[in-house]
């Protein structure tokens, strides 16, 4: 089995996604308004369009106003 290529965290995605900064290590991103770490090991910054489309987030979103 050839190793998988990780995804890493790049720094575009911050401004490409509301709320979206730079996680614990390259290969998370953190969500500020959940305050919660997003693995990008598997499908990377579709992790992140995933993870904005949940009701926790949209609801949390939308507390802080962004
Ligand atoms: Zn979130």
């Amino acid at each position: 089995m050839p190793p998988k290529r990780k995804s890493e965290y790049k720094p575009e995605y911050s401004k490409k996604f509301q709320g979206i900064r730079k996680g614990k290590d390259t290969f998370h991103a953190h969500c500020i308004p959940c305050n919660d770490e997003i693995s990008l090991t598997s499908i990377g910054k579709h992790a992140i369009t995933l993870h904005q489309k949940t009701s926790k987030h949209i609801q949390n979103a939308r507390v802080i106003n962004i």
